[in-house]
C-alpha cells in the first residue's frame, strides 16, 4: 500500500547514480494515480555513482572533474532547477592543457593559442588544415581521428590521451569511440569554436552549470525528491542476485529477497549478466567478458592554502606521467566554502589490479606529487589531508568487435520480459550526466501507468542515445 492506494506495479531500480535516481524520481513524479511502488538499490553508502560528491576536511570533492553541460535538455534542466532552487550556477570554463611543455588555455583562445603553442605544433596544424584528405579510412579510432583532425592534433593530444585514458594503442580502438568521445570533426571546427570564444564568453561552450556544494547535489536532490514522493532508497545494498520469476523478478541483497514486477538496471551490464539466474549461455558469458571498462584511481588532497592554481582543470596528455587530469573543485563552485584551504583531485586511469591500482595510498599521493611538479604545476603542499578512491568502472573501452559482443549481451537481456538496462554502465555508453538523465527521463516516459512498456518508444529513444557525444 502507498498513501492508502492499492499498489499495482512494483519497480526495482538497480544503481543510484544519475540514471537510476533520475528514473526513480520521474516514475513517481508521473504517477498521478499512485500505482507505482519504486525501490532503488545502491551498492555504495552514498548516492550519485560516478557523479557523487564527498567531503574531506570540509572540502567537497567530485569523482574527478564534473560539470553539467549547457546542452542539457531544457526540460530536465527545469526539473533540476526546481529541485535545487538558486543552487545551480552558470560558470565560465577556466582550464588549461599541458601541451608540448606549455600551458594552453582550454577551451582554446585564439591569441593564447597563437602565442603559446610551440611552432612545431602551429606549423603542423596549419599544414593539416590546408592539406585535407578527400578520403580516409574509418576502421579505427586512430584512422578516423587522423582523417578528420590531421596528424598533429592526434600526435600531440588525442592519441597520448587515448593511450592514457583507455590503456590501448589508438589503432586498437574501434572508430565508434572517436565518434562518441571527440566532439570536433575537423581542424576548421576547432578554429570556429575558438573564434566563438571571443564573443561568446560565459555562454554555451565556454561555460557550464555547477551546483553550490558539489556536483553530487544533483543526484542527492533527485534522491530526496524521490523519497519525498514515497520512494524507497536502499543504500549500502549491493544487488547480489537476480532471478526471473514468471511473472516478475526476484532480487537478492544482503537483506534478503525482494519481489518486483519490473527491473531497471543501471549497474555495469557485465555485472548484471553475472548476477542473473539461470546462468546465461556460454556465448553470452564470453561476449560479456569481452566488454572492457577502464578504471581510475582518484587522489584527492586538501591543501592548507587558499588555492593551488587559478585554473579549474588541467588536461595532461603527456605520456611521461600517469595522471590525465587535475581539478580544483573550489574553482567550479560559485561560492567558496573555505578561505584557508583548497582541494585538488588528480585522476590516474588504470586497470583494476594493475600496479597503479595496487599502490598504497601514500605511494599514490607521493607519485602524483612528483608528477605535477614534473609537468610544471605547483607542488601539492602543504597537505592537510588526503583520500584515495579506486573506481573500477570508469570508461567503457570500445575494442574492435565490441559492438558484436554488446549486441549479443543486449539481445540476451532483451529477451527477458520486464528487464531494461539504461545509463552509462547499463548501455556500456560513453556519456555525460545530462545524457544519463535523458535516458532516465525517456525510460520513465516509456513506462505506462499500468506497468506496460512501450518497447517501440524505447527502441526509438535508444537510437537517439547513439547520437550522444561526450563533452569534456
Ligand atoms: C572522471 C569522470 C569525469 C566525468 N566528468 C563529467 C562531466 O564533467 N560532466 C558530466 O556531465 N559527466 C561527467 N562524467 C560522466 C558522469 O559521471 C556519468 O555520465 C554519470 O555518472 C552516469 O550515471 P549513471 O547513473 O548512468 O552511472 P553511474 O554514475 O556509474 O551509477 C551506477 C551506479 O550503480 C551502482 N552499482 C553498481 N553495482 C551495483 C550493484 N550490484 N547493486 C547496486 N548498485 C550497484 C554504482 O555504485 C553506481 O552508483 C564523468 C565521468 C568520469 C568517470
Amino acid at each position: 500500500m502507498s498513501g492508502g492506494l492499492v499498489v499495482s506495479v512494483r519497480v526495482a531500480i538497480l544503481g543510484g547514480g544519475p540514471a537510476g535516481l533520475g528514473l526513480a524520481r520521474q516514475i513517481l513524479a508521473r504517477d498521478d494515480a499512485g500505482e507505482m511502488e519504486v525501490e532503488v538499490f545502491e551498492a555504495n553508502a552514498e548516492v550519485g555513482g560516478l557523479a557523487a560528491s564527498f567531503a574531506l576536511e570540509g572540502v567537497v570533492f567530485d569523482h574527478g572533474s564534473h560539470r553539467l553541460h549547457p546542452s542539457i535538455d531544457p526540460e530536465i534542466l527545469k526539473v533540476l532547477n526546481e529541485l535545487l532552487p538558486g543552487v545551480l550556477h552558470r560558470r565560465p570554463r577556466h582550464g588549461r592543457i599541458v601541451l608540448g611543455g606549455r600551458f594552453i588555455r582550454f577551451p582554446l583562445r585564439p591569441v593564447d593559442a597563437a602565442l603559446k603553442l610551440p611552432w612545431r605544433i602551429k606549423c603542423g596544424l596549419l599544414r593539416d588544415m590546408l592539406v585535407r584528405p578527400s578520403r580516409y579510412d574509418t576502421d579505427s579510432f586512430a584512422a578516423t581521428l587522423e582523417g578528420q583532425l590531421g596528424v598533429t592534433l592526434c600526435r600531440e593530444f588525442y592519441f597520448p590521451m587515448a593511450r592514457k585514458l583507455w590503456g590501448r594503442e589508438p589503432i586498437e580502438i574501434a572508430a565508434e569511440q572517436a565518434r562518441r568521445r571527440v566532439s570536433v570533426r575537423s581542424p576548421w571546427q576547432i578554429i570556429r569554436r575558438m573564434t566563438r570564444q571571443l564573443w561568446n564568453r560565459g555562454r554555451a561552450g565556454a561555460s557550464f552549470y555547477y551546483p553550490d556544494g558539489g556536483f553530487g547535489r544533483i543526484a542527492e536532490a533527485l534522491a530526496k525528491d524521490f523519497e519525498r514522493r514515497g520512494g524507497r532508497l536502499s543504500v549500502s545494498s549491493p544487488v547480489t542476485g537476480l532471478q526471473h520469476r514468471d511473472p516478475g523478478w526476484q532480487i537478492e541483497t544482503g537483506e534478503g529477497r525482494h519481489e518486483f514486477d519490473r527491473v531497471f538496471s543501471t549497474i555495469p551490464i557485465s555485472r548484471l549478466v553475472g548476477l542473473m539466474e539461470p546462468v546465461p549461455p556460454t556465448e553470452v558469458a564470453a561476449a560479456t567478458s569481452a566488454l572492457h571498462s577502464r578504471a581510475a584511481v582518484l587522489v584527492c588532497v586538501v591543501l592548507d592554502s587558499a588555492r593551488w592554481t587559478p585554473f579549474d582543470a588541467h588536461y595532461v596528455p603527456d605520456s611521461a606521467v600517469g595522471l590525465s587530469r587535475t581539478s580544483e573543485p573550489t574553482h567550479y563552485a560559485a561560492a567558496r566554502s573555505h578561505s584557508d584551504r583548497t582541494g585538488v583531485c588528480i585522476e590516474v586511469p588504470c586497470d583494476p589490479g594493475d600496479a597503479t591500482w595496487q599502490m598504497s595510498d601514500d605511494e599514490l599521493v607521493n607519485q602524483v606529487g612528483r608528477e605535477v611538479t614534473r609537468i610544471g604545476l605547483p607542488p601539492l603542499k602543504p597537505i592537510r589531508a588526503a583520500e584515495v578512491r579506486r573506481v573500477p568502472w570508469v570508461y567503457p573501452v570500445y575494442d574492435h568487435g565490441y559492438d558484436k559482443h554488446l549486441a549479443t549481451v543486449r539481445s540476451y537481456l532483451d529477451q527477458w520480459p520486464g528487464l531494461v538496462t539504461l545509463g552509462r554502465q547499463g548501455l556500456f555508453a560513453h556519456d555525460n550526466t545530462h545524457h544519463a538523465l535523458a535516458m532516465a527521463f525517456a525510460a520513465a516516459d516509456c513506462l505506462g501507468s499500468d506497468g506496460s512498456w512501450d518497447a517501440a518508444g524505447w527502441a526509438a529513444a535508444n537510437d537517439r542515445f547513439a547520437d550522444h557525444v561526450v563533452e569534456d
